[in-house]
Formats: structure tokens, C-alpha cells, sequence
């Protein structure tokens, strides 16, 4: 590129350092011998950083690994004709930046996709008929089955050591495993985490209820383990300190601690810090290399032969869009396919909380540590009278509960007349480790045909690029959802109040992590994007197996673009109530394997 400072030529090309990014380039770095580079716009860090201490304020109240959104941010409104407000605060999701992205301080929750989910559209088509099926949904199949990737899934759960129990074993029900969840070839790898106190009181209320409670399967390991690359990490010692912290021990699997130190033994492996992609460049349909700005702030031009985007779902959408790569989508004409199938996953929490007898010693816990329920999960159990076509999961986590100073004053309605002084805060300290809301509910997202992406024509970046615009709003079908999450949850708070010989309350007013879809009774709510819920968001370059519907193949290969790949979740036609973090691994192996057994075989075609 004229006038740009220009480097030498590298085989790979990849933007995002996260698990998307690190994951490809393990595969590509140790299975061949492309000379591999990986470009991730925040800085190097990892477990001497962690080691150093964790700290409430910094990392949880400051959002210390999160992109800034001073920085960089997305804009929003609920419909087309609404204008747009860039997003000035951490919202209802939170991107993280530097080495190893999100995947450094998510929770670890670990679980696979259902069976049907992949093929949404023909399954609920043929299920409920298409006539049946609400007007404006835009869910699609995702070109391949659970059965193509249930190989990839399980090289995913080694890498990552997941602790967890079979339920569904080569077709045999298991008891005390997910006997809803889809088939697996194996065992997890390590045994479930031990269950907190306050879990049990989830178990017996759920089982009391006729549920089928098990171990959610966790990222953080159980005990120590090798994985099939060879990397020893030490089990979990229940510190607390996990979704938004890098693990101080490395007990819970991260890009740095499992992807890393496979790369850095490799001489065709470099990743830059600091370093943000802005363009993907490209002639006469080919990416000859991306162009962004290094550590100084000056623009480079990388020249690579294959350019693989795994800046995760705004950013990689964004990229395309920057880069004139594709064809917008419409949504009033239902033209072009860049930038649609915008989801959230759909969460909703209970109105109740419990107030136990004794301390519950909450701080004892991880990231991943709690017991599921999925005995509505899918379509199979799910009751009509709901208005809903599938159900969704029920879960009882520890971790956001126990972090001492988000959640101080969290006490019940009613239990002290103000929010300040003496008496309150005696109160506070008393209730602080005894109250707690026993289920969350995660609900699938359907795709609809009026939430999408595209570039906001008025706010740009530092250096002039049009921010990313979310059009998202939920409809009538989510609010269905979240009333039905918030009654079973609220059902299973009952219960466990039983189990424990506790008070069931009003749940109390000051929840940090409160469900942002928490909602007063009989009132839609608007999507709120400035109360975090999940960083689950997926869409805008989405996979399947025809051009005219989607934005890369199912090898997350670019239609229009043969040598440009398009990696993570961006590629997922729809959100599934299961957390993504382990299906993203799967289909990023995947697509290695596309680039590595076809791609390298016959360059610049598709695959
Ligand atoms: C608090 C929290 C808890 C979570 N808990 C769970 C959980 O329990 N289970 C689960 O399944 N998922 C969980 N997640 C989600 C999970 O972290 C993500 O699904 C996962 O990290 C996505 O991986 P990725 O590599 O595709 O994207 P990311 O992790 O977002 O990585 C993308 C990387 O690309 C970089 N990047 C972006 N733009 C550019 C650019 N232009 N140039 C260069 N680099 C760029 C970013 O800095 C980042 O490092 C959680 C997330 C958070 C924030």
C-alpha cells in the first residue's frame, strides 16, 4: 500500500489474540508450517500479572480487562427509525482486550450445543409446521450437524480439561449427569468441581421438584491435568476471585495458560500487542493482508496469504463492513448478509431470594462451580400454554454472588426502613453472606429479521471509522421467556428455601449482578444495553451453505473471499441458552481443519 510503512509478507495473518484467535494459530503453528501471525489490539498479559494479586476494585468495579469503551464502544437503538447512542459506560455485554481477550476472565462455564440446535429451522419447520412459526423470525440451520462437530467438541474439552459428568453416554442416561444434554463419545476429562454449600440447597430443591440437577460442566479444573498438548495445570482451590479475573494459579483454562505456551515454543508463531487490525486489504476478490495501527500509533500494512478474523462477533462484523467486504444486509428489503442474525442470549432471574440460617461462606467458590438444570431445555418438555416454541436452562452459580464489595447491601425488601445508616448497615453486614437468589435463567435467542448490524453513519473511533450500530431489541417472544424464567427460578428458590429451613423474600434491591431482564411483572421490557447480562453476542457474519444466506461456509470460510476466514461467533445463526464459549472452540477446530486438509490442498478456491 502507498505510503504506508509495509512489512515484510507472513503466510497467516490473524486479528484477535482471544481463544478464537490463539486457538487457529496453535493449529496451524504446530500442524504446519505456515509462518503464523497474530495481531491483538490490547496489551501482553497473563499469570504474573494475575499472580500479583486480585483486586475487587480494579478488576470487577474498574472492568480492568475489558476493552474501555472510552476507547472504542458500539452504538444502539431498538429500531430503524431510532437514532442510534453510542454505548459510554460498560453495557450489557463487555468485550475484554489484551492477550487472550474474554477467554482470560470469563467463568468457565462449559457446555455443548443441543442436537437440534444446529438445525433450527428445518427442526421447528417440521415440528410446529412453518405457518405456526411467528412472523419476522429468522432463525437458519447451520450447514452442519452436531455429529460433524462432536469430534471437535471433544478435542475442545481435553484442551480445556473440562470437570464435568456424562449424562447422555453414546446414548445411555446417566443419573447425576445432563441426561438432556446430546450424545457424547467420552467421559469429560476431569471429575465435577466439589459443590459449594449453598449448591446443595439448588439440589435438593430441584430435585424435590421432580428436576434433574447436575454439575455444570467447568472450565475450572477439578484436579490436576495434562492436556493432549502436554500442559499441566493445577486443579482449582475455590479462591472466588474468576469470572473477570485471569486465574492466579492457572486452574482455570485461558488462552495464556493452555495455547500460549504451546506457541511461544514455536519459531513460525509472533504475536504483536498493541497492535489493532482496521482493514482486511484486498484486490480483485483476494485479501492480500490486513492494514492497522501498531504499538507507536502508525499505520502498517501486513501483507499475508491468508487473513483470518477472530476479533470476535461486533468487531469481526465490523471489520467486513470497513473493509467493503459483502453486502450489507437490509432489513426492509431482506437483501445482503452482512451483519445479520444480531442475538443476546435471553436471561432472566427469579423475584425471590432466600435468606438462609447460617453464613453460607459464599466466597468459597469459582467461575463454574454450581449445578444445572435442563429439564426444559430444548423443545421436547416444553408446556404450549408457555407461548414458547423451546424452553431454556436453569443454573445455580456461586461466583458473582459472594465478591464482598459489589454486592454489600444487598438485603431483602423490606428488612430495614432506609438504604443508609447505622441500623442498615448492621444489616448489611448480616445478611451480606446469607441472601441469595438460587437459579438464573438462559434462554435460546432467536434470530429475528429486525436486528442487525451495520455502521453508524454518525459516531466513528479515535481514528475516524464509523462505529459499529446494534439495531436489537427483544419482542413479545422474549418477554414470554423471561416471565417463564423468572417463575421456574422463583419455583426452584421456593424449594431450596424448604430444603435449607430458609425465608423466602422479595429479592433485595442493590443486585450488582442483578439480571438486567429482572422486569416488573406484566411490563415488556426494552433491551436495555447498559445493564450487563452475558458477553454472549453472536451474529453478523453467519455460517451456512448457501452465499445468498450467509457470510462464510461452513469451513467459516468468506464466500466472496476464498483466502479470508471469518472465526468465532459471529458465525452462529442463532443463540443458544447453552454458554458459546465451547462451541466457539469446536467450530474454530474445525475450520483449522478446513484450512489445513482442503484449503492448503487448493489454494484460493472454496472449500
Ligand atoms: C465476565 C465474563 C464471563 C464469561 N463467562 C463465560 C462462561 O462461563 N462460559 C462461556 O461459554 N463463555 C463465557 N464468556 C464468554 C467468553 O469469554 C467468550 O465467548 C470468548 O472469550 C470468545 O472468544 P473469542 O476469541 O472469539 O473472542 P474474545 O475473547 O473477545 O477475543 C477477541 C480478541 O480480539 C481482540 N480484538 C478485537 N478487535 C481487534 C482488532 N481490530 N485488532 C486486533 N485485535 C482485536 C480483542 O482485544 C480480543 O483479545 C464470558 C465472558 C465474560 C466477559
Amino acid at each position: 500500500m502507498t505510503g504506508m510503512k509495509t512489512l515484510k509478507p507472513v503466510d497467516v495473518a490473524v486479528a484477535g489474540g482471544g481463544w478464537s484467535g490463539l486457538l487457529i494459530a496453535k493449529e496451524l503453528a504446530t500442524r504446519t508450517s505456515l509462518e503464523v501471525l497474530v495481531l491483538e489490539r490490547g496489551p501482553a498479559r497473563g499469570l504474573k500479572e494475575y499472580a500479583e494479586g486480585m483486586d475487587e476494585v480494579d478488576y470487577v468495579l474498574r472492568n480492568k480487562m475489558m476493552q474501555n469503551p472510552a476507547e472504542l464502544t458500539i452504538t444502539h437503538r431498538h429500531t430503524p427509525a431510532d437514532r442510534a447512542a453510542p454505548v459510554r459506560q460498560y453495557g450489557s455485554f463487555k468485550p475484554g482486550t489484551g492477550t487472550g481477550g474474554s477467554g482470560e476472565h470469563w467463568g468457565g462455564i462449559s457446555d455443548r450445543y443441543l442436537e437440534d440446535f444446529f438445525i433450527l429451522e428445518t427442526h421447528l419447520k417440521e415440528k410446529y409446521g412453518a405457518a405456526k412459526l411467528p412472523a419476522g423470525l429468522a432463525v437458519q440451520d447451520w450447514g452442519i450437524r452436531y455429529a460433524d462437530l462432536e469430534e471437535c467438541y471433544w478435542r475442545a474439552e481435553q484442551l480445556l480439561g473440562v470437570s464435568g459428568k456424562a449424562g447422555n453416554l453414546r446414548g445411555e442416561k446417566i443419573p447425576g449427569g445432563n441426561i438432556f444434554e446430546a450424545p457424547r463419545q467420552h467421559e469429560y476429562p476431569t471429575p465435577p468441581l466439589v459443590p459449594t454449600y449453598s449448591m446443595s440447597f439448588f439440589h435438593k430443591g430441584a430435585t424435590e421438584l421432580g428436576y434433574h440437577p447436575y454439575p455444570l460442566p467447568a472450565s475450572n479444573l477439578s484436579r490436576t491435568y495434562t492436556n493432549p498438548d502436554g500442559i499441566s495445570r493445577a486443579g482449582c482451590v475455590y479462591c472466588g476471585y474468576c469470572p473477570s479475573f485471569g486465574c492466579m494459579i492457572g486452574a482455570k483454562a485461558q488462552p495464556s495458560n493452555t495455547l500460549l505456551p504451546v506457541l511461544r515454543r514455536r519459531r513460525n508463531f509472533a504475536l504483536r500487542n498493541n497492535c489493532c487490525v482496521r482493514r482486511v486489504v484486498h484486490r480483485s476478490g483476494k485479501a492480500t493482508g490486513v492494514m492497522y495501527m501498531d504499538e507507536n500509533g502508525e499505520e502498517t500494512f501486513q501483507p499475508a496469504d491468508i487473513v483470518i478474523l477472530t476479533a470476535w462477533t461486533p468487531q469481526n462484523t465490523r471489520l467486513l463492513m470497513l473493509s467493503g467486504i459483502g453486502q450489507q444486509y437490509d432489513p426492509a428489503t431482506g437483501k445482503g448478509t452482512l451483519g445479520r442474525n444480531l442475538t443476546h442470549q435471553v436471561t432472566s432471574g427469579a423475584r425471590s431470594a432466600v435468606v438462609f440460617k447460617e453464613p453460607l461462606n459464599s466466597f468459597v467458590t469459582s467461575g463454574a462451580v454450581g449445578y444445572g438444570v435442563a429439564d426444559f431445555d430444548g423443545d421436547e418438555r416444553i408446556d404450549s400454554s408457555t407461548g414458547l416454541l423451546r424452553g431454556g436452562a436453569f443454573s445455580r452459580g456461586t461466583a458473582p454472588e459472594y465478591l464482598p464489595i459489589s454486592t454489600f447491601g444487598r438485603i431483602p425488601a423490606g428488612e430495614t426502613p432506609r438504604n443508609w445508616g447505622a441500623e442498615w448497615k448492621k444489616t448489611s453486614i448480616r445478611m451480606w453472606d446469607r441472601v441469595a437468589s438460587m437459579a438464573g435463567y438462559r434462554g435460546d435467542h432467536f434470530a429475528w429479521r429486525q436486528n442487525f448490524m451495520d455502521l453508524d453513519p454518525t459516531y466513528t473511533d479515535r481514528w475516524g471509522d464509523p462505529l459499529l450500530r446494534m439495531t436489537l431489541d427483544w419482542t413479545d417472544y422474549e418477554y414470554r421467556q423471561m416471565e417463564f424464567g423468572s417463575r421456574i427460578a422463583g419455583e426452584i428458590n421456593a424449594a431450596a428455601a424448604r430444603a435449607a429451613g430458609g425465608k423466602l423474600v422479595e429479592s433485595g434491591e442493590r443486585q450488582t449482578h442483578k439480571p438486567q431482564f429482572a422486569h416488573a411483572p406484566g411490563r415488556r421490557p426494552r433491551y436495555n444495553a447498559s445493564a450487563y447480562s452475558t458477553t454472549h453476542i453472536q451474529g453478523g457474519a453467519i455460517m451456512g451453505t448457501a452465499p445468498e444466506r450467509s457470510v462464510v461456509n461452513t469451513w467459516l470460510q468468506h464466500w466472496n473471499m476464498p483466502n479470508l476466514f471469518v472465526v468465532g461467533s459471529s458465525a452462529f445463526p442463532q443463540n443458544s441458552s447453552a454458554n458459546p464459549t465451547l462451541t466457539i472452540l469446536a467450530v474454530a477446530l474445525r475450520a483449522a481443519d478446513g484450512i489445513i486438509g482442503r484449503y492448503l490442498k487448493k489454494p484460493e478456491s472454496l472449500i
